[in-house]
């Protein structure tokens, strides 16, 4: 059995910081007090700071919980002992409506103006792996932070060895729109190399980026 004596943070694990531990919190666990076996042992000042507009401590112990509501919370995975506490989390994210993903800092251009150019690794382009990405993006859904749909930029996306068509596609199967930010090298190119495709033409490659969204939208 768990120790309950130890504060007890409302949360999963796979969250990776704590202001995204935070807001998931909130999210999951104020639908649930009608669900506790016990809600009456929870005083209201807890579920106060549940439903507080700003990030606070969530952190409870099992004493505040009650017994049986720490365990049933437990069961479902809702809450996991020994978890560092949310209480750290200050950053409200009611105004996060989309994401930006680097996919890759390296650029087939070299812009005096260009922020990223201290960023920039030297060699070989370095992409962000697809499966994190959709780890990220399944997180991002279910904290409800991207009603606006995913950016996609760089550097540049549109590049031999660019995941952006596999992205496209892992975005468009979980109803997210896709936006992908390009410096346009390849208008009105010949042989256009995307990931790991030889695409015929500009036009061509409008139609493979449609494909992809439209293939994998649900
Ligand atoms: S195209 Fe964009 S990413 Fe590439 S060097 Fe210019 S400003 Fe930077």
């Amino acid at each position: 059995m768990s120790d309950l004596s130890s504060p007890i943070s409302p949360s999963r694990p796979f969250h990776a910081t704590a202001a995204l531990r935070h807001l998931a919190q909130r999210r999951r666990l104020a639908p649930l007090r009608a669900r506790l076996p016990e809600p009456e042992h929870i005083p209201q000042e807890c579920w106060q700071r549940f439903a507080a507009a700003h990030a606070e401590a969530l952190t409870l112990s099992a004493a505040e919980l009650g017994e049986a509501n720490a365990r049933w919370l437990q069961a479902e995975e809702l809450i996991a002992p020994g978890l560092p506490p949310a209480g750290e989390a200050r950053l409200p994210f009611v105004f996060v409506r989309a994401i930006n993903l680097e996919l890759s800092y390296s650029c087939n251009l070299a812009c005096s103006h260009c922020l990223q150019t201290p960023l920039r690794p030297q060699g070989q382009p370095y992409w962000l792996d697809p499966s994190l990405v959709r780890s990220l993006l399944e997180q991002a859904v279910e904290l409800d932070l991207l009603g606006m749909g995913l950016n996609v930029t760089g550097g540049e996306t549109f590049a031999a060895g660019s995941p952006l068509l596999e992205v496209i596609e892992i975005a468009a199967g979980l109803g997210l729109p896709v936006r992908a930010n390009t410096n346009a090298w390849w208008g009105l190119q010949q042989n256009i190399r995307l990931g790991e495709r030889l695409i015929a033409d500009d036009e061509a490659l409008g139609r493979c980026c449609s494909a992809a969204a439209w293939a994998a939208w649900p």
